[in-house]
């Protein structure tokens, strides 16, 4: 128990040092500055070439959606990441060592080139999170929380980063436990998730951007618009699960674009009647299941 707690309390403590870091060296290593660059970057893109062209440049949200950007994306996918995956990678280390399992590789990836070791990672990382993703719509209770992400209303490159901060204990956990089980670090993940946030951004952006026959393999925002549709196809929980790969969704039959959808209604059943402010959001799925 007591190694628990420290692994938490450095993983704050150690944080807090990264944090101020962080801000005050910018550097090409470094996740705050990236995010800085590339929702500005984004930004710039959708008000040259935008897709909606009456859509103002400060949309609906705007505001609310550029806080949940730093407080999920800087704060909490990281503080949580850090020190509930390494917990959760510790218990479940110390359970197989009970059966006298002191290490379970089931592949040996440190003897792969680097490039195969990096592609086999962001692969299996985002077949993960599409099952995940799965789940969110599948699971009512779920459903609750990923309803913050699906409240947008007029989509832009910040609604990217608009979600309940429970998906990043449910997405990084899922992701990180088997990783480290065949053999990842932390740190191979930083190209992931960079490469992962830009084709995020752009997935919301208001942008009409298809990457050609790249579109059966990566996500784009032609296709994810269709994810945040008001009106599902008749029976489906949800379609176009993928975040970064859209092949997935072609691969198991969600993929869904049945024409361009660019001024198609957004959000669910109902959502006129969710909460508009931060907290009222983030609260919402507890306040629901109490009354
Ligand atoms: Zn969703
Ligand atoms: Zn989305």
């Amino acid at each position: 128990m007591e190694k628990y707690f420290k692994i938490v309390v450095d993983a704050y403590y150690g944080y807090f040092n990264y944090l101020v870091n962080e801000i005050m060296y910018p550097s090409w290593t470094n996740y705050f500055w990236w995010l800085v660059g590339l929702s500005l970057a984004v930004w710039l893109l959708e008000l040259v070439f935008p897709w909606r062209k009456s859509q103002p440049a400060l949309r609906k949200d705007f505001w609310l959606d550029g806080f949940y950007m730093f407080f999920n994306f800087f704060l909490f996918s990281l503080i949580a990441y850090n020190a509930i995956s390494n917990v959760a990678v510790e218990a479940f280390n110390d359970f197989l060592g009970l059966f006298g399992i002191t290490n379970l590789v089931a592949i040996e990836v440190s003897s792969w080139p680097r490039w195969a070791q990096f592609a086999l990672l962001f692969v299996v990382a985002d077949f993960i999170q599409w099952n995940v993703h799965r789940l969110l719509h599948r699971v009512p209770a779920l459903w609750e929380f990923h309803k913050v992400h699906h409240s947008v209303e007029q989509m832009g490159f910040a609604a990217h980063l608009r979600f309940h901060w429970m998906e990043t204990i449910l997405y990084k956990s899922a992701q990180y436990i088997p990783l480290a089980m065949i053999g990842f670090g932390l740190t191979d993940f930083f190209l992931v998730h960079i490469f992962a946030t830009a084709i995020g951004h752009l997935n919301h952006a208001n942008l009409r951007i298809t990457y050609g026959p790249l579109k059966y393999l990566l996500n784009n925002p032609i296709m994810h618009i269709w994810h945040h549709a008001k009106t599902l196809p008749k029976g489906s929980y949800g379609v176009n699960y993928g975040l970064t790969l859209s092949i997935w969704d072609y691969l198991f039959g969600t993929a869904y674009i049945p024409h361009e959808g660019r001024d198609i209604p957004l959000g669910f059943d109902g959502v006129e009647k969710f909460p508009k402010t931060f907290w009222e959001q983030v609260t919402y799925p507890l306040r629901k299941k109490s009354t």
